[in-house]
């Protein structure tokens, strides 16, 4: 007997066609829509990776990112957590298999686990590959356990020095030890851990060294990223800007750096540590564009899709999704938003201009 005739034979009593062969290993559950087509923009590059920001807020006020008196969205334009996964599960429907919670500090946003534990569902379905997070770690001990118990692998954290004291100047209110507690919890749970450090002159360009070794005798891949000039900050970002170029040169007068040939379709590009075995990343925006192979685009806490992290082109999902209950609208306007994801972003970092090139903080479009 054929292994699927029981959908041949049910097909036939319903008097519905045979489903297309490429339907014939999907189970019945999964098969009550006809899949939809997956997201190709104008340049041919398919959309796989969905960021989105649950929340603008932050407990933390890192310097590069916020003003110290930030102004944030009133409470009343953010999407529920029902929306959030509506629009989320739309992409996953149209072939989104990685999906990134971050904000602001997403474990910050109320009741963010019911979230988690909803999309958890495209995990098991294997419609999703990865749901994860990119944090600040001040809320992470509260959650390590549950995020594991929903599926979640590995996540983000970012930390820009081992210093207490510094810590406390770059995030003008985080606790240290909360984001240590947070990172040892998060591995006790199971859950694999990335450092983000963003690399600023004269701040902490002195313990990028230190901070490899501390982050890989822990088992963490460290990730080193450029200031980029996104939105208004209260300090002059041309005096913190330190190119990669110039640190990876330095690391390299300690370590042995070896070009790994992994693209993860974002601006990451990774080389192997041979003294410590681990991984080191380098995000460079500024001097390397990454756009060529961009795979991504990002869900604002409201609802507005940017196509392009370094452009003002964005598309309006909320009031599109709040007029129909059904998903075709919303569908269409996805399709309508990918066809204008932009070939690429142009960042500058100017002196003769000192102008963000991007007015929206980094917090709003998630990092
Ligand atoms: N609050 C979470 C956190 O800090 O991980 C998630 C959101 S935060 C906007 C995401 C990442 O963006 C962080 O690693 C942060 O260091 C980085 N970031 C923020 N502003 C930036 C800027 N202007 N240039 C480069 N990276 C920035
Ligand atoms: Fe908050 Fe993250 Fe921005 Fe720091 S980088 S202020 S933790 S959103």
């Amino acid at each position: 007997m054929h292994p699927q005739s029981h959908i041949r034979k049910h097909g036939n009593e319903k008097g519905a066609e045979f489903p297309p062969d490429d339907m014939l290993d999907i189970p019945t559950a999964q098969r009550t829509a006809p899949p939809r087509a997956g997201l190709v923009d104008p340049f041919g590059r398919r959309v796989t990776y969905l960021r989105v920001s649950v929340t603008d807020r932050c407990d933390f006020r890192c310097v590069y990112c916020m003003a110290e008196d930030m102004q944030f969205l009133p409470r009343r334009d953010l999407l529920t957590l029902e929306e959030l996964d509506r629009i989320s599960s739309a992409f996953v429907e149209r072939g989104v298999r990685r999906l990134r919670l971050t904000g602001g500090e997403p474990l910050v946003r109320r009741n963010l686990m019911q979230l988690v534990r909803r999309l958890s569902r495209h995990l098991e379905s294997g419609a999703l590959q990865e749901l994860t997070l990119t944090t600040n770690g001040s809320q992470l001990a509260r959650h390590a356990a549950e995020l594991a118990d929903c599926g979640v692998r590995r996540i983000n954290v970012s930390l820009d020095t081992m210093d207490p004291d510094r810590f406390k100047r770059i995030t003008r209110r985080g606790e240290f030890g909360a984001v240590m507690d947070g990172i040892r919890a998060a591995q006790a749970a199971g859950i694999r851990i990335k450092l983000n450090a963003v690399a600023l002159k004269g701040v902490n360009e002195d313990e990028l060294t230190e901070m490899v070794r501390w982050a890989h005798g822990r088992d963490m891949d460290l990730t080193l990223i450029e200031t980029m000039p996104l939105g208004e900050v209260d300090e002059d970002r041309t005096d913190r800007y330190l190119p990669l170029s110039v640190v990876r040169e330095r690391l390299s007068r300690e370590f042995t750096l070896t070009d790994l040939p992994e693209r993860t379709g974002g601006p990451a590009r990774y080389v192997s540590v041979g003294e410590t075995g681990g991984k080191l990343g380098f995000i460079t925006p500024m001097t390397h564009n990454f756009c060529e192979g961009c795979n991504r685009v990002r869900l604002t806490c409201t609802g507005t899709l940017f196509m392009c992290l370094g452009q003002e082109d964005a598309a309006d999902l909320r009031s599109v999704m709040r007029s129909s209950e059904s998903d075709e609208t919303l569908h269409r306007a996805i399709d309508a938003a990918i066809a204008r994801k932009p070939k690429g972003h142009d960042f500058v970092i100017d002196r003769s201009t000192n102008r963000p090139s991007v007015s929206r903080h980094m917090s709003v479009t998630g990092g």
